[in-house]
């Protein structure tokens, strides 16, 4: 057995990468992050199996970030990631990481104005993370080169499979240069006999990580439940309970969500919502005045709220 490292600065990352890691509140590696991050660095291909909330996103950042050559003006990591909300959070956290190395990453998914992106593309990015069907369409525009792309991740590979991407994977993996000098990291919750396929086939000698359910991030969560007669009143209780917090209420349908967002609106409370209907821009909105703290509680199917991450969630309901 190796040592354990159980702390960033043992691990052989700069300066700058710590500090910002350090910026970011991480003072400790996930499980994940410490088994994960120093085989990444040392070059290896690396399988992770596990579940969202592990803290799967920096263990695949941290080392992506480190490798990135400043001075290589080309894209140098490709993303790959089920939908544009787990698109534009990778992002953000990969450009946290890359605050002082200056490394910029920039999402690309389906829904947004493909002239934005091509012109945020000329601007010198060295990671991409994007939607399979997005950057396919980049690719055959020749707006994304992979030619330097070194580093190529998967997250969420049993998603993706689930969505029908796997086509669409596999012709970007035989897109970027095969070799010695490619590394591949795939994160998935399960592997199933296709994704087992694709690493088979497009990764070297993968190292195995696997992190079970009980060695999450998220510290304890207290779960309790209530027996009403009356949902709606029971609901505006528990809200009233604490005088601040942020709170995601889930719903089954549109119909339910919308219902309840006025309900709720009519009784004074700072409710938005999210559901499928939405455009991206209209979701984009409420996200950010979610974060912001300009809506206390946001009002979500569950389709719509996969993937988002915010912090300081105080109460799911
Ligand atoms: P996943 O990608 O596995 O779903 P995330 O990477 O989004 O999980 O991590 C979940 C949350 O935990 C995020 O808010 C992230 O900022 C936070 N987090 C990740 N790693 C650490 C760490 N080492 N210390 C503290 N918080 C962390």
């Amino acid at each position: 057995m190796e040592e354990k490292i159980i702390k960033f600065e043992d691990m052989q990352l700069s300066k700058k990468v710590l500090n910002a890691v350090r910026d970011m509140g991480f003072e400790e590696p996930s499980p994940i992050q410490a088994q994960t991050i120093p085989l990444a660095l040392e070059g290896h291909d690396v399988i992770g199996q596990a579940q969202t909330g592990t803290g799967k996103t920096a263990a695949f950042g941290i080392p992506t970030i480190e490798q990135i050559d400043e001075k290589n003006k080309y894209i140098q990591a490709l993303v790959l990631t089920p939908t544009r909300e787990l698109a534009i959070q990778i992002a953000e956290e990969f450009n946290k990481i890359g605050k002082y190395k200056r490394v910029k990453t920039l999402p690309v998914y389906g829904g947004q104005m493909i002239d934005r992106q091509i012109r945020a593309l000329r601007f010198g990015v060295k990671v991409v993370v994007g939607t399979p069907g997005r950057l396919i369409d980049h690719i055959r525009r020749n707006t994304i080169k992979l030619d330097h792309v070194k580093m190529l991740i998967l997250d969420e590979a049993d998603e993706m499979l689930d969505m029908g991407f796997i086509e669409d994977i596999e012709e970007i993996m035989s897109n970027v240069a095969q070799g010695e000098n490619r590394q591949t990291l795939l994160f998935s919750a399960t592997m199933p006999a296709p994704i087992e396929k694709l690493a088979r086939s497009y990764m070297h000698n993968p190292q195995k990580v696997m992190i079970s359910r009980e060695q999450l991030t998220v510290p304890s969560v207290d779960q309790l439940y209530f027996e009403t007669r009356d949902k709606f009143e029971g609901l505006c209780r528990v809200l009233d309970i604490e005088d601040s917090g942020k709170y995601i209420i889930f719903c089954r349908t549109k119909k339910n969500v919308d219902d309840l967002q006025a309900s709720l609106q009519v009784r004074g409370y700072m409710a938005g919502s999210l559901h499928g209907d939405m455009s991206q821009a209209q979701r984009d909105r409420v996200m950010r005045r979610f974060r912001e703290g300009k809506l206390e509680i946001l009002i979500a199917t569950d389709v719509a709220a996969r993937g988002i991450d915010i912090d300081d969630i105080s109460h799911v309901i």
